[in-house]
């Protein structure tokens, strides 16, 4: 099932979308099993698990945390990770800077900007990111790239909603540009609302249980 559903999502995608096949509590086996049908982006939302996984698996795979960091654990992936999509703090980003530096290394991260109305999700409010990224102390992190937005819409069905979110992220992403040439990533669209994130912009979709089936936990 899990080729089957990576070709159809896979053919579903405009070009210029890159897919990250969100594999949290998914075993081996399955990262395998997608891994064989040619892809080689994965997303994780716990950092131990994703050092396990990248430990075992073939190492031209491109790793990519999903989830909300917890600083001290930053360390345990700063070697390999590819792309950090949930920064949320200048604290977080100074210490993803400061471990990327003892591997010669620049990490790129994304802004993870709160654009649901829901209470609990995380990110910056859209009217600090333009600070965020002027700020002297951004300035000052030569180990880290900010590529680009992250956000995550409200879990409802209610389309004009998710629609309202997710241009009003797209809207950001592009006055941003203007002024950051780096910016080039809008990770935006899970199994749920994919498509129209994609309408509304989104470069980069992280899906997980539309390509590996319905997950027992998170
Ligand atoms: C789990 C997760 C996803 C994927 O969710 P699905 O609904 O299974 O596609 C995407 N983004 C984040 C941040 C996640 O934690």
């Amino acid at each position: 099932m899990i080729i089957e559903n990576l070709q159809n999502i896979q053919n579903e995608l405009p070009e210029n979308v890159t897919l990250v096949a969100v594999s949290k509590t998914k075993p081996i086996t399955d990262i395998k099993e997608a891994y064989s049908a040619g892809q080689r982006i994965f997303g994780e939302n716990k950092i131990q698990e994703m050092v396990t996984k990248y430990e075992e698996l073939p190492k031209d795979i491109e790793w990519h945390m999903i989830g909300h960091l917890q600083r001290n654990k930053v360390k345990y992936m700063a070697h390999f990770v590819s792309l950090i999509h949930g920064v949320d703090s200048l604290k977080t980003l100074k210490e993803i800077d400061k471990q990327a530096k003892k591997h010669n290394r620049v990490i790129q991260c994304l802004l993870q900007v709160r654009i649901a109305q829901e209470e609990t999700k995380f990110g910056f409010p859209i009217s600090e990111i333009k600070d965020i990224l002027s700020s002297e102390e951004m300035i000052q992190l030569k180990n880290i790239t900010i590529s680009g937005l992250m956000g995550m819409a409200t879990f409802t069905d209610n389309k004009e909603q998710l629609k309202n979110e997710f241009t009003s992220l797209k809207k950001l992403f592009e006055e941003l540009k203007k002024e950051y040439s780096q910016l080039s990533i809008l990770s935006m669209g899970m199994s749920g609302d994919y498509q129209l994130a994609i309408e509304n912009g989104s470069t980069m979709v992280r899906i997980g249980s539309a390509v590996f089936g319905n997950r027992t936990y998170t």
